[in-house]
């Protein structure tokens, strides 16, 4: 069985063989994102015989929900059992964005995009046993919806962030149609330019991005700005190399328009010393990009370290005596274990 908002482009035909109109799809559709439906039988505007047919037909929750934990800072975190057993994370973070009061509140979830992870990041914990699969759409699109039911009704969700669990540009083709359905304005409503796609740098799947769907906020994870140490950190840059990974990124920018972003997780001692600093804005010279500073989160096992207070306040003055814009996230849900793929690992050893 199909995940109904996986069978979108389909309904319209399936409906049509039921002697249905066109228009109850996107009826279905509201029921689901806006009514925040949970089952066909609760979409009582719609004939009793068709919720039966959908209800045989297709799925709405092909997930159920391991563990629910929230923090005090309002973040919460979603420890999702899919059809097979595999487990994923998916996060809620209540901020405040640049607006005062409501205007500012945020409601940004954090979504994965695989079982798993293939980049092999030495201090990641999502890609500590490689991956297992890919996300469907569907599965894709129920993290949004189990997320949206954790809000009370007056409240939407505003962002997303793909930096959860996996590489999402390793999963562009189930990724892109779940990223559409998010955006349907009769449904979750959620602006393409509220979607950040965080990458290790895949330069093909990048120039891919910038083909045929220029529209999204990329975030390239550099974690390091010279082939050496990137190597140590991120595998996978062996094989493509940093200069190849900022070109990409150039013609994503030139292609979409939108301020680049670039991801640092500072781990203490390896890559927040004033020498990775220097060699940072050499890198980025010439660029108007964001660099968002990602004070590492320790992963239980692993042996990195967060930096110093004095190590982190070095680096960021030197990033920005060098007028590079700079960002630094805050921790959120540490207590949860919201990094993303350290819950699912602590829940497996516990
Ligand atoms: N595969 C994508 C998404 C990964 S998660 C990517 O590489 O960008 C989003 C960010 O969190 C990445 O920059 C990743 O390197 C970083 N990250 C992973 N584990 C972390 C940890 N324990 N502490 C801080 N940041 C971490």
């Amino acid at each position: 069985m199909q995940h109904i908002l996986e069978a979108a482009a389909a309904l319209p035909d399936w409906l049509a063989a039921q002697g249905q109109p066109a228009w109850r799809a996107g009826a279905i559709r509201r029921w689901l994102t806006v009514g925040r439906a949970e089952s066909f039988e609760a979409m009582t505007d719609l004939p009793k015989g068709l919720r039966s047919a959908l209800a045989s037909e297709f799925h709405i929750w092909t997930t159920s929900i391991a563990r629910h934990t929230r923090a005090d800072d309002g973040t919460e975190k979603l420890l999702l059992e899919l059809h097979d057993g595999q487990r994923i994370e998916c996060v809620l973070l209540r901020e405040q964005g640049p607006g005062a009061g409501e205007a500012g509140a945020r409601r940004t979830v954090c979504i994965s995009s695989q079982v798993g992870c293939a980049m092999g990041c030495v201090f990641c914990a999502s890609g500590l046993d490689g991956v297992v699969r890919n996300l469907t759409t569907g599965e894709i699109v129920e993290q949004l919806l189990r997320l949206q039911m954790l809000l009370p009704p007056e409240e939407r969700l505003s962002h997303i962030v793909v930096m959860g669990m996996g590489e999402p540009l390793a999963n562009l083709d189930r990724l892109l149609p779940a990223l559409a359905t998010a955006q349907d304005r009769d449904g979750l409503g959620i602006s393409q330019r509220r979607i950040t796609i965080s990458t290790v740098g895949l330069p093909p799947a990048i120039d891919r991005l910038a083909a045929e769907h220029p529209v999204y906020n990329l975030a390239v994870s550099l974690h390091a700005a010279d082939d050496d140490l990137r190597t140590r950190l991120v595998p996978v840059n062996k094989a493509i190399g940093l200069a190849e990974v900022m070109a990409a990124a150039d013609r994503y920018w030139e292609a979409s328009g939108r301020r680049l972003t670039f991801e640092y997780v500072l781990l203490g001692r390896l890559n927040d010393q004033p020498e990775h600093a220097h060699a940072l804005v050499r890198r980025l010279a010439g660029r108007a990009a964001l660099v968002n500073v990602i004070p590492y989160n320790r992963v239980a096992g692993l042996p990195y370290e967060e930096p110093t207070p004095t190590d982190r306040e070095r680096f960021l003055d030197i990033l920005r005596a060098a007028g590079v814009n700079v960002h630094v996230r805050r921790r959120k849900g540490a207590r949860i274990d919201a990094a993303c793929g350290q819950l699912r690992r602590a829940a497996s050893t516990a």
